[in-house]
């Protein structure tokens, strides 16, 4: 068993819980459609604008902020 490394709930044998892993695939799947249409905007770029956007719920800032530290910036 492990636990989410975000928010420490049993995870099984992913390292994300149920609701982390779903806000991260909706992040994913929200920045393909983005980025064919702003081809150059990087994901680090994208992550760092959706998580100023007042709507962003609660999993997917929790992601990005775990993104964002392990990328040292
Ligand atoms: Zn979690």
């Amino acid at each position: 068993m492990r636990d989410c490394k975000i928010c420490g709930r049993k995870s099984g044998d992913e390292e994300l819980c149920e609701y982390h892993q779903s806000a991260l695939t909706n992040l994913k799947s929200a920045y393909e459609i983005w980025s064919e249409a702003e081809e150059h905007l990087a994901w680090e770029e994208y992550i760092k604008q959706v998580n100023e956007l007042e709507e962003t719920g609660r999993w997917v800032k929790e992601i990005i902020e775990n993104i964002m530290s392990q990328n040292g910036s």
